[in-house]
Parts: C-alpha cells; sequence; structure tokens
C-alpha cells in the first residue's frame, strides 16, 4: 500500500533534512538527469549520514511506503512516484590511498575519483560519462571505455558501506556478509542504499585514445571496416563505434551537427606508439571529419565519447550481441545506416570480451560477461518522438534477432526502455539475488527490490 503525502505522517520522520515538493531542494534532488522519467517522490531525504538513511528506511518500513535512492538520475527509473527517495548528495568523502585503493562515498562523481587518482598515478574504473555516479555505475557492474583491458569495475570492489532494507547498517566484504558484498556487484539498489563503497585502483596516467568523427558519406564504409577490425585488437584496446544524428545545440561541434555522422571512440592503455600503430587501419579507411584521437591524460576519459552532460530526456534501449558478421552489420546499416531516416540521436555497439569475459576473483550477480558486443539506441524521451524512438529500437532489435545474445549488462537496463529488470540477470542469479534481497528487506520497502520482484512475477 502507498500513503498520500496527507496520510502520511512525515512529521515523524527523524531525520537531518527533508525536502517536500515545492522547496528549490527538492525539485534539485527529484529531478532526474533524464528528465524524461516521471520523478515526483511523497518527500526527499538529504541524507547528512548514514544514519538519516536507517531513520528514513524504518520510517518507510513503519508506514509501508516505498523508498528509492538517487544521485545523478543518469539511471532513473520510474519508480519514485509514491515513494520517499533518499539523496546521497552529501555523502561526499573521497580519499585515494596512494598504495592503490580508493574509499568514496555515495555522492561521489566519477570526475571527482579521476582527478583525485591521477594526483597519484592511479586511475579508477570510471564510465564513459565523467558526471556518473560512482556507487550506481559499481553496483551496476560499470562498463567502462578501458573495460576490455581492466573488466568490470564491480570486480574490483573491496567493501560496500550499506543500509538494508530492514534498516541495518552493515559492512559487506568477502569476509563480512559475503551475501550482501556478492548481490551489490550487479545488483545495484536491490539489496540496499550504499553509503560508501572502497575500491582497488589502477596504476595508469596516460593513454592513446579519443574518438574518430566520420562524415556521412564514408560512415557506413568506416562502419563495416570498424567491424573486421575490431576483432583482431588485443586486449590492451577497447572501441565502440556510434552512428551519431547530433541536432545543431550547444556543445555540439558544428561538424557533427544535422548530418549522420559515426564515431570510432578508441583507448589504448599500452606504450603510445603501439596504439597509434593499431588504429592506422581505421585512418587509412576514410580522411575523418574530426581526429581527435591522441596522447591524453586517464583522468581526460569523458573525452571518448563526449556523452551529453545536460540533462535531457531520452529513450533507451539494449541489447547484447553474440557476435557480428558481416550479415549482422549489413542489417544493421539497413536500420540505422546513413540511408536511412533513423530517429535514434546515438546508436553504439561497444565492443566487448577481453578482461569483460573473465569472471572477477570472486562470484557476483553481474550475469552476463560472454557477450561480443553491446548495442544501445538513445532516442528523444518527448512525446510524440518517444514513441518512435520506441517502436524504432524494438525493430531494430528484432532485426537483429538471429544475432542477440542472452541477457543485458544492469546499466542499461533500469532506463524507460523495453528492456526488464530481470533480463539483466540469468535464471540462478536472479533467484539468488531475489533471496538475498527478501532477507534483508522482508517487507520489500526498498522500490529496486519491489521493481526487481515485480518483474519477475513475485511481487
Ligand atoms: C550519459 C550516460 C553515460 C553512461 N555511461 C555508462 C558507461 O560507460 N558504462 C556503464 O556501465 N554505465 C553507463 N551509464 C549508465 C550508468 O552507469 C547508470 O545509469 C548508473 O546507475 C548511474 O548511476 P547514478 O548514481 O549516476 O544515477 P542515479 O540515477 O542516481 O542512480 C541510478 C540507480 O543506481 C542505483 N544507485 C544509485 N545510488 C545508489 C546507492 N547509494 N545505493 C544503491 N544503489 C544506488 C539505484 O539502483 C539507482 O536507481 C551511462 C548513463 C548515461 C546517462
Amino acid at each position: 500500500m502507498n500513503l498520500t503525502t496527507t496520510s502520511a505522517p512525515l512529521a515523524d520522520l527523524d531525520v537531518t533534512q527533508v525536502e517536500l515538493p515545492g522547496s528549490e531542494a527538492y525539485m534539485r534532488c527529484a529531478t532526474p538527469w533524464n528528465v524524461a522519467v516521471s520523478s515526483q517522490p511523497l518527500a526527499v531525504v538529504v541524507a547528512h549520514d548514514a544514519s538519516d538513511i536507517q531513520q528514513a528506511v524504518r520510517w518507510a518500513g513503519s508506514n509501508d511506503i516505498g523508498v528509492a535512492v538517487q544521485l545523478t538520475g543518469h539511471g532513473a527509473a520510474a519508480q519514485l512516484d509514491s515513494s520517499i527517495l533518499i539523496h546521497t548528495g552529501l555523502l561526499d568523502e573521497c580519499v585515494i590511498h596512494p598504495e592503490g585503493w580508493a574509499r568514496v562515498g555515495a555522492g561521489v562523481r566519477w570526475a571527482q575519483v579521476l582527478e583525485a587518482a591521477a594526483a597519484h598515478g592511479l586511475a579508477p574504473l570510471a564510465g564513459s560519462a565523467p558526471d556518473v555516479g560512482v556507487v550506481g555505475y559499481t553496483t551496476g557492474g560499470g562498463l567502462g571505455p578501458v573495460a576490455r583491458s581492466y573488466g568490470f569495475a564491480s570486480d574490483r570492489v573491496r567493501a560496500f558501506e550499506v543500509v538494508t532494507g530492514d534498516g541495518q547498517f552493515l559492512r559487506a566484504t568477502p569476509e563480512e556478509n559475503p551475501d550482501l558484498f556478492w548481490g551489490l556487484r550487479g545488483g545495484k539498489g536491490v539489496l540496499g542504499i550504499v553509503t560508501a563503497v572502497e575500491f582497488d585502483l589502477v596504476r595508469l596516467t596516460e593513454i592513446y585514445g579519443g574518438a574518430l568523427y566520420f562524415n556521412t558519406a564514408d560512415a557506413d564504409e568506416v562502419f563495416r571496416a570498424w567491424s573486421s577490425w575490431c576483432k583482431a585488437l588485443p586486449e590492451e584496446a577497447t572501441t565502440s563505434a556510434a552512428f551519431l544524428r547530433l541536432p545543431p545545440a550547444p556543445g555540439v561541434p558544428a561538424p557533427l551537427a544535422g548530418r549522420t555522422t559515426l564515431a570510432i571512440r578508441f583507448a589504448w592503455v599500452g606504450a603510445l606508439a603501439d596504439g597509434e600503430q593499431e588504429l592506422a587501419p581505421m585512418r587509412a579507411v576514410a580522411s575523418p571529419l574530426i581526429d581527435a584521437v591522441g596522447p591524453m591524460p586517464y583522468a581526460a576519459l569523458g573525452a571518448i565519447h563526449a556523452d551529453p552532460v545536460d540533462p535531457m530526456p531520452v529513450h533507451e534501449e539494449h541489447a547484447l550481441l553474440a557476435e557480428l558478421p558481416a550479415s549482422c552489420v549489413e542489417e544493421f546499416l539497413a536500420h540505422v545506416g546513413t540511408e536511412t531516416d533513423s530517429p535514434q540521436i546515438i546508436v553504439e555497439l561497444r565492443q566487448l570480451g577481453g578482461a569483460i569475459s573473465k569472471h572477477g576473483e570472486l562470484p557476483s550477480a553481474v550475469s552476463y560477461r560472454g557477450a561480443a558486443f553491446s548495442l544501445l539506441t538513445i532516442g528523444l524521451g518527448v512525446p510524440p518522438m518517444a514513441q518512435v524512438a520506441a517502436d524504432d529500437a524494438a525493430g531494430l532489435i528484432a532485426a537483429l534477432d538471429p544475432w542477440i545474445a542472452d541477457g543485458t549488462l544492469p546499466n542499461f537496463s533500469a532506463g524507460n526502455g523495453r528492456t526488464r529488470l530481470t533480463d539483466a540477470y540469468d535464471g540462478s542469479t536472479l533467484d539468488h539475488l531475489l533471496r538475498v534481497a527478501h532477507s534483508y528487506d522482508p517487507n520489500v520497502i526498498l522500490t529496486a527490490h519491489r521493481a526487481l520482484a515485480g518483474a519477475a512475477g513475485q511481487g
């Protein structure tokens, strides 16, 4: 049962800061990065520490109200309405241990860790967008621009501190509460609200990376060449290809605006000269409109994908591909290539394999490591274009069906698209995750737990 604002005794909510609809802080904390997702929680609890979260969870449990968590809203799911929302922005601890690990609060975004770690010659396994939150990303596995070399970010976690749905504040490591430690790596917010995470860093300061942007006339041919070239790349290289249909807008480079272009992203963690040599065949296919690949500080990682920074309404769909033979490439181009009027703003294929396909030292809830490519479509999330983007993405995924692999990645499965939350977990992982969730959240207070249980038919 969900109570309304009038019947829920919000006055009994004994936390440092509660924000109600109408306040500026409520708007700031509740409005997600993906503004297409409806977000009208009953109240926002701005967590000043873990005990605020414990109080909020216990209060919600007594009132049978759901509890959601958000930092940036990059992965906003439509689960916030009629719930209270914990905002973690003030949990901003960020300590780099020069011997090679970090302790980071749930309010920290990757940009801060990239910069702080770089001062010690160290690197976190951040994602493509430095504005994404460390905890939201890492609990979803975390697949970044150097993932083929170093694997999922969640495999480097040493410890979480977390408030569970029954109001306990626990530490989860391989030895302490190992079931939580297993499931928080891949399970996102299903098992609890993380307050801090500790993880290993990589010794890396400079990479050979960036993106080549090709003009409309060359894009299809370059994509065909990329699809063969990437298969021979060693693990030092991570690459993706993205068809871009970017509108003229602030921040969009003039040569890329108002036309179809192809971005070939590349990150090489070995010797810089070897990276240049590996990329040479792509530079030889056609002359890029923009050549933005070269030696770069690892901390500038965000430049590789150049993801949009400002909040925007997006409709995302995601699937995994088992392989990318020439027949699949032609089917892909028939839906996305330059001869089409694809309504998507971005359609990207990230090459997987390498370290991504290896299991971490300890098992976790990240299920599908064996796929060859990850497909992501990003369209405009406002009516009527949202429906057009959704139908188009469904058509693309149906057309690629012969090559679609089982499963999805948790970080790309929670948006407003077709993908079901349960698709991110294989059968035994889903069962185990829900069993662990139920033991720490028997009244199903956490909205992520509610959503997964509902999607699994246990709601
Ligand atoms: C532009 C863009 C680029 C991206 N690039 C990548 C990428 O390269 N690789 C990749 O793997 N993913 C990527 N993502 C997906 C992103 O990692 C997920 O959406 C992630 O969940 C965002 O975390 P957040 O805290 O910023 O977002 P939020 O929307 O604030 O949180 C999303 C979800 O994360 C979980 N979560 C957040 N905070 C907590 C917490 N304290 N405790 C427990 N659970 C929590 C919850 O389930 C929450 O609903 C990208 C997304 C966008 C929009």
